[in-house]
């Protein structure tokens, strides 16, 4: 199949109708739970700085009611199309069940580069897309919350809750009409890297599951293990920062200008210094340039994590992977052909709808934080201070012992907002990753990790509706 004729979504169904079949549902259900419920196609007209007038592309789509609100980021990019969308939006529907949160798939996108227009022109087009999400009630906190994906962030989340709540004065929960927003504008701590640390607790797990690691010849843990990241936007920044920490080596780092490599291991925060001041990631000192962004993902290395754009290992490229585990941190950026080979190779594929699904956990944090009307921790923190206080010195004065200082301060802490998010997000990853493990023991005709979370993932959705009796 020639690149241009791919269908991203025709390659999730394909996936899904690959999993259906070892689950026991009526073939109704899995249709209705596969298809998209609603497609907006928009276009609406900016007029530029320079007096000029453009016709502007966007969509929302909303792939699953079977809970409500749908959830799912915008992308500002000029590959978006409807088939992109509407594959984005259906993963999103998988990914939330798997993750449980309870929320149905969507996901939106505008046709731009984001880089070809000033602050203003993009806040005008950031604000016009919210009045016709709210015109056309495609947006609320009770119908579907946008949050960041490709191309947009804390700025446009910031421009879209503006919106919202000016056009609808009356609604106290307005604040929960879109996710990865600025703490200051009633985001949540934690939220900007929680896709990156999501992805790393998720690799984090499998890592330290003793049968996975022998079969590919490898120990366990994620300390000393070579990393190859594709892509230093917030996820894959994010995704090196926490690798880096636990002491696992960055040999490679791709970006769309070119790749650097080093097999003593890269600092990534070097790597985005010297790009900012540079214009681009090659010659980073003491690194060597690949002269393709696509050659980093033909290393050989231990963990290969595409954290940029779907279909990036395909077909043509897959036969030349050699990693031992590809960690799918962006949204599909394996196609299926991909996905077969580097089954037959024996690479372990830790699936995108599970291993990103970070960044919509800790947006569903935000959310209830924004229904709730109070931050984590403020009832408890001073609670937990005291007690753990009072428990500290009555040892101490049983044992006659001090404890030293830097101790003392991590058993007195009490949780701030970010450490009750990290801690909810590392449980949702942990609870997750085991979960498809599970379901893959379980059934040895399964043949990969994707096709498991796929059924765990339909296994959900399916219970879903014939909780609400629409299905027998
Ligand atoms: N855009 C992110 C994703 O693809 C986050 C979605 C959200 O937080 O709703 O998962």
């Amino acid at each position: 199949m020639s690149q241009t004729d791919y269908s991203f979504f025709g390659a999730v169904e394909q996936s899904f109708n690959k999993a259906a079949q070892f689950t026991k549902w009526d073939k109704g259900l899995l249709e209705q739970i596969s298809a998209c419920n609603a497609v907006l196609r928009l276009r609406f007209p900016l007029k530029r700085e320079d007096g000029t007038i453009e016709v502007i592309e966007a969509y929302r789509v909303q792939h699953s009611h079977h809970k409500t609100p749908c959830k799912g980021g915008i992308r500002f990019s000029t590959e978006v199309n409807q088939d992109e969308v509407m594959a984005l939006a259906a993963l999103m529907t998988y990914k939330c069940a798997i993750v449980d949160v309870p929320f149905g798939g969507g996901k939106g996108g505008i046709k731009i580069n984001p880089k070809d227009y000033t602050p203003y022109e993009l806040e005008k087009i950031t604000r016009r897309y919210t009045s016709e999400l709210v015109k056309k009630n495609f947006i609320g906190p009770a119908i579907d919350v946008p949050a960041p994906d490709y191309g947009t962030g804390e700025r446009e989340m910031s421009w879209i809750v503006d919106t919202y709540a000016a056009m609808n004065p009356d609604n106290i929960d307005a604040a929960g009409c879109v996710t990865g927003k600025p703490v200051s504008q009633g985001g949540v701590n934690g939220r900007r890297g929680a896709t990156g640390l999501g992805v790393f607790y998720g690799l984090r797990e499998v890592c330290n599951m003793p049968e996975e690691m022998g079969k590919r010849g490898m120990t366990t843990g994620v300390e000393g293990k070579r990393i190859v990241i594709q892509g230093l936007g917030n996820v894959g920044y994010h995704t090196a920062k926490y690798f880096q920490a636990a002491g696992s080596k960055l040999i490679a780092l791709a970006e769309y200008e070119g790749a650097i490599m080093n097999e003593d291991g890269l600092d990534v925060d070097a790597v985005v210094s010297h790009r900012k001041s540079t214009g681009s990631i090659l010659n980073f000192p003491g690194a060597k340039n690949l002269a393709k962004s696509g050659d980093a993902l033909e290393l050989e290395c231990d963990i290969l994590i595409p954290a940029a754009l779907e279909n990036v290992i395909n077909g043509e490229n897959a036969p030349r992977v050699n990693a031992k585990i590809v960690g799918e941190a962006a949204n599909g950026p394996l196609t299926p052909e991909a996905d077969e080979i580097l089954l037959s190779k024996g690479i372990l594929v830790v699936p995108d709808m599970y291993l990103n699904a970070g960044g919509v956990t800790v947006s569903y944090f935000e959310w209830l934080k924004n229904l709730s009307h109070v931050r984590y921790g403020r009832m408890e923190k001073r609670f937990q201070e005291n007690l753990h206080g009072k428990i500290l010195e009555e040892m101490e004065n049983l044992t006659g012992k001090k404890v030293n200082d830097d101790d003392r301060k991590f058993i007195k802490h009490g949780p701030d907002e970010v450490d009750l998010v990290n801690s909810g997000l590392e449980e949702t990853m942990i609870n997750a990753t085991r979960q498809i493990m599970e379901e893959w023991k379980g059934n040895p005709m399964i043949p990969d990790m994707r096709t498991a979370a796929y059924v765990v993932a339909i296994n959900k959705v399916a219970s879903t509706y014939t909780q609400l009796g629409i299905f027998p």
